[in-house]
């Protein structure tokens, strides 16, 4: 029997709140005087208790899932908004309630940092949160946002030594990187349909088109939504490798890129079975999240992922194994560490 570990998940039903008091901290932005302090947030363990229990537990009870990778609301990280003290004071906030969360259900939970990043403003700001959340909180793995402009993309890509900081402190502590962006605020990009599969395909290409893992063999960096358009691509990537003169997919990013399976249909996920090897491929759902609703063809949740990992032909038991706990807990040194020492 394996571990069902969904190695992506969010605090997408926190206490309103919470949503309350970030609306404060925006209209602080432009009234200092209406700024609030992180202290006037009041959340009780049993307000937390009951939105978990209620919603994500009560959803991994029904499907089979036995614990969760668990970060602040993507969308809600907004790094755009404000300036490095705004998110800095959110970051803190949203780590904490996610940290609480995996104390009240030490068996079912367990945390990934969000990072106080503010467009423009150096990335090594966002080291003493990571520490905090590594070294107090727990924290497994991180998750990355390559865009905190929100949709505009002003960063420089992902290979480019302005985020090395932030590497060096992934490699110190065996932290895997979910390369997740926010809310946009381009019109253009609808948040979770474009901007999050554009930034998942974005980042594969910045990866393909560097030698980032020449600098860092030990990173690792986990695209989610299965990977955006990369599997269905995967010809053009290959191709595109081939011409820039870069090696083989294979050793140039696929010991250091890894995919989830948070892909709404069964065609989608045996796409993604078919393309990427097993090894890189990491049991996920992203529920509660961007797709709520029930699949009038299958009558199944769209984000029951699992549902589609047992219906694949293309798996053996032993993959599935592999995409539920082997790799997930390879991925995630410490996750794997915390494991190890709850059955001591
Ligand atoms: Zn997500």
């Amino acid at each position: 029997m394996s571990l069902i570990i969904d190695c992506h998940g969010h605090y997408t039903t926190a206490p309103k709140a919470l949503e309350a008091w970030r609306n404060q901290q925006i209209a602080g932005i432009k009234d200092p005087a209406a700024m609030p302090r992180a202290a006037d947030l009041k959340i009780s363990d049993d307000e937390l208790r009951e939105s978990i229990e209620t919603n994500q537990l009560r959803l991994m009870k029904e499907r089979g899932s036995d614990i969760t990778l668990f970060s602040p609301r993507a969308s809600f990280m907004a790094h755009h908004i404000g300036d490095f003290n705004v998110s800095s004071t959110w970051a803190a906030i949203c780590n904490e309630l996610c940290y609480r969360v995996s104390t009240l259900f030490p068996d079912n939970f367990v945390p990934v940092a969000m990072l106080p990043q503010s467009p423009g403003v150096d990335p090594k700001t966002c080291i003493p949160e990571l520490e905090k959340c590594v070294k107090e909180y727990g924290a497994v793995g991180i998750n990355l946002n390559p865009d905190p402009s929100g949709g505009h993309w002003t960063s420089p890509p992902l290979t480019d030594r302005h985020w090395y900081p932030i590497y060096e402190k992934m490699a110190e502590y065996d932290l895997p990187a979910m390369i997740h962006v926010s809310t946009s605020c381009n019109a253009c990009f609808h948040t979770t349909g474009a901007h999050y599969l554009n930034a998942d395909t974005t980042a594969f290409m910045q990866l393909i088109q560097g030698d980032l893992f020449k600098d860092f063999p030990t990173l690792k960096f986990l695209i989610p939504h299965g990977g955006g358009a990369v599997p269905y691509h995967w010809g053009r990537f290959r191709g595109l490798a081939q011409e820039m003169k870069k090696p083989l997919l294979d050793t140039h990013v696929m010991n250091n890129v890894f995919f989830d399976t948070c892909v709404y249909h069964q065609p989608g996920i045996d796409l993604l079975n078919t393309v990427i090897p097993v090894k890189n491929v990491l049991f996920a759902s992203e529920m509660i999240g961007a797709v709520r609703g029930i699949d009038p063809t299958t009558g199944n949740y769209y984000d029951d992922t699992k549902r589609y990992i047992e219906a694949s032909k293309i798996l053996s038991a032993e993959d599935k194994h592999q995409i539920y706990e082997g790799n997930v807990r390879r991925v995630f040194p410490r996750l794997d560490a915390r494991l190890k020492a709850r059955n001591k």
